[in-house]
């Protein structure tokens, strides 16, 4: 895992630190209209950013827009737009949850046409029963412990495995925090993430996102949950960027104070601490 980049692969890559491109308002569950995100993004001196707020789902949640607000939600976005875009670039976007089962829902809402859409894997339907991989510890240990009997490896091949799905429907344009089902394992690891069925793992998922052109956000909320790291881990950035897969940040920012937070450590972010 010691491997570096090379400067000329650094160059084939750059990152752009004053774009964000994940966030959230009032329409999901953030905590702030899109107007003052959009204010707080001015302020500190983002030049694009784009809104993804969660998108609507099939079943009641505590974090998904209601469908009713998704035309309200895209109105809103151009009229912001329409206020501020000589200051900034607004892009109209939507974090997808993919859920295999719901496809046909899914399909629905991206072809209303969007700036950027975002793959994110927060869940996964056993029989009919929605288990989240990247809530609180509670929630994850239900999803082991119940809908995959304790098999830390299955669960794990189940969520990458329904990335790659994501992926291969080329619908998407950014895949969001790519390793957050890590999220509950930092203070007792129950495997090391360079395990060799763990990185094989990441391995055939990034030459999914490359072979499906999607890009890779490196998603900085990570450094404030348990496990202490941004989504992916810096061994998987560098991997992606070797592949050439392009790279953009996002804060995944609920409030308009962390927008932007972290990307001035993105040279961090793509070391190994140790
Ligand atoms: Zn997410
Ligand atoms: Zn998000």
């Amino acid at each position: 895992m010691k491997s570096t980049l090379t400067t000329e692969e650094k160059m084939m890559t750059p990152i752009d630190i004053f774009s964000d491109h994940h966030m959230h308002s009032t329409y999901s569950d953030g905590t702030d209209t899109i107007e003052t995100m959009v204010k707080s993004a001015i302020k500190k001196g983002l030049h694009t950013i784009a809104i993804t707020d969660h998108m609507p789902l099939p079943f009641k949640t505590r974090y998904a827009m209601d469908k009713q607000r998704l035309v309200a939600y895209r109105n809103e976005i151009d009229r912001v737009r329409q206020q501020y875009g000589h200051k900034l670039t607004i892009l109209t976007g939507l974090e997808i949850e993919y859920i295999p089962q719901i496809a046909t829902w899914i399909e629905d809402i991206v072809a209303m046409d969007w700036d950027v859409l975002i793959a994110s894997v927060h869940s996964i339907l056993v029989e009919g029963d929605h288990y989240m991989v990247n809530g609180n510890e509670q929630e994850f240990k239900k999803t082991l412990d119940h809908a995959f009997k304790g098999d830390i490896k299955a669960l794990y091949q189940q969520y990458y495995q329904t990335i790659q799905q994501a992926a291969a429907t080329q619908w998407f344009d950014i895949a969001g925090h790519l390793d957050v089902i890590k999220k509950h394992n930092g203070a007792n690891p129950s495997f090391d993430e360079t395990d060799s069925w763990h990185q094989t793992l990441i391995e055939q998922t990034l030459d999914l996102l490359k072979t499906h052109h999607l890009k890779m956000e490196i998603n900085t909320s990570g450094l404030n949950h348990p496990a202490k790291a941004a989504y992916p881990s810096p061994w998987i950035i560098r991997s992606a960027v070797k592949r050439g897969i392009p790279i953009v940040m996002g804060s995944d920012s609920h409030s308009p104070e962390t927008l932007g937070r972290y990307f001035d450590r993105i040279n961090g972010l793509m070391e190994n601490p140790e």
